[in-house]
């Protein structure tokens, strides 16, 4: 019997093979490689999907991050709201930039507790970052109501959210920047490394324009300290691709987890919830156990692999160490930690195979 991996990324070129190869070659041969009119149309076109003004390509999901810290100001000694239970580059950007995160404990959905967010601010907090981890919108009404109320600038981290909608509208929209990757397994995924930010702020558009590309708006007329963080021609114009038909990628994953939902069963097994209100994308389906490890092994034998979405917080990794946080300053978060389990989830993850899953599973 095949094993069933977390994730299968060849499925998604074949799936759509012609188109991606005509896409890439096309570029090979215009002769035009970095900052072109792929760049350009693939950033009207995501931000069409968003319904947001203006979208930036960048290198990475962490630039994207980064560069949206930058422009909307933070600086040395701010401190910036961020749930504990994230992936570890929606902290780095924040410290990278020279800020310092304040932690806040995630709900029942895994997403940021709002309940918990105004106790943290201080006259110090300059913004939230808000994250819509595994693919589901936080409580995106109740987040821009405190960022109103207590003028903080919010940045959403939509890297696992391509598509996830809060009440109909997309995340990425709701804060003053939102940013995505398109790393290979993202619901949105490149052929290597990319991301972008999107706004309906012409200065910040102008601003990480500026900001990417060394500092400059003409060439070699360096205005600022920037970077280089640019989207290339060939994943904008294979993201061009992928972004037409990721309605129909978000449909199929949506009912892989509908069924995971419907048909899984087992008194040992917490299966993730749904917030009213929020359309979830399934970027990872995560499943919570107790005996978590005895379930990882179980399932090898069977031929299926899992992955932990995170093991370690960031509050305590080793690279965060110089925070100061301890083992159960934040005891959700790490309880999440130890029992969270990421199942098999992509696009081209056969009937049979979710069935060898579900069955595994229930018979656990
Ligand atoms: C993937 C990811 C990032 C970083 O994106 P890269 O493109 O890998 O730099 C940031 N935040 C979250 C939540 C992610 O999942």
């Amino acid at each position: 019997m095949d094993r069933i991996m977390t994730n299968c990324l060849d499925k998604g070129f074949y799936k759509f093979q012609k188109e991606f190869e005509d896409a890439a070659v096309r570029v090979l041969r215009s002769g035009w490689y970095i900052m072109g009119q792929e760049l350009e149309r693939f950033e009207g076109e995501f931000a069409d999907y968003l319904s947001a003004k203006y979208c930036v390509g960048t290198a990475s999901g962490l630039d994207a991050l980064i560069l949206a810290c930058r422009a909307v100001g933070l600086q040395e000694g701010d401190q910036v709201i961020v749930q504990a239970n994230t992936y570890i580059a929606t902290v780095m950007a924040i410290t990278i930039a020279g800020a310092t995160p304040v932690f806040v404990e995630p709900d029942e959905y895994f997403q940021i507790d709002v309940d918990k967010i105004e106790e943290k601010i201080t006259d110090k907090t300059k913004a939230v970052m808000v994250v819509h981890l595994y693919g589901q919108a936080a409580k995106m009404d109740r987040i821009t109501e405190i960022c109103r109320k207590h003028d903080l600038r919010l940045i959403e981290d939509c890297a696992q959210s391509h598509g996830a909608d809060y009440q109909g509208r997309m995340t990425g929209t709701f804060g003053d920047i939102g940013c995505f990757s398109f790393y290979p397994t993202k619901n949105l995924g490149a052929f290597g490394d990319g991301g972008a930010i999107v706004t309906d702020r012409e200065e910040y558009r102008d601003q990480i324009r500026m900001l990417r590309n060394y500092g400059s708006k003409v060439r070699y007329y360096n205005e600022e300290v920037g970077m280089n963080s640019r989207l290339d021609e060939i994943q904008a114009a294979l993201l061009s691709v992928r972004l037409k038909h990721l309605p129909q990628l978000t449909e199929e994953r949506r009912e892989i987890a509908e069924r995971y939902l419907r048909e899984i069963r087992n008194e040992k097994i917490l299966l993730p919830e749904c917030r009213e209100g929020a359309g979830h994308v399934y970027h990872q389906f995560v499943i919570r156990c107790k005996e978590r490890q005895v379930l990882i092994e179980y399932l090898k034998e069977q031929g299926i692999d899992t992955i932990i979405h995170y093991p370690i917080p960031p509050h305590l990794s080793k690279a965060y160490a110089y925070l100061g946080c301890h083992k159960g300053d934040y005891p959700i978060t790490e309880t999440y930690a130890d029992e969270v389990l990421s199942i098999p989830m992509y696009n081209g993850l056969t009937t049979a195979e979710q069935e060898r899953v579900i069955n595994a599973l229930n018979q656990f």
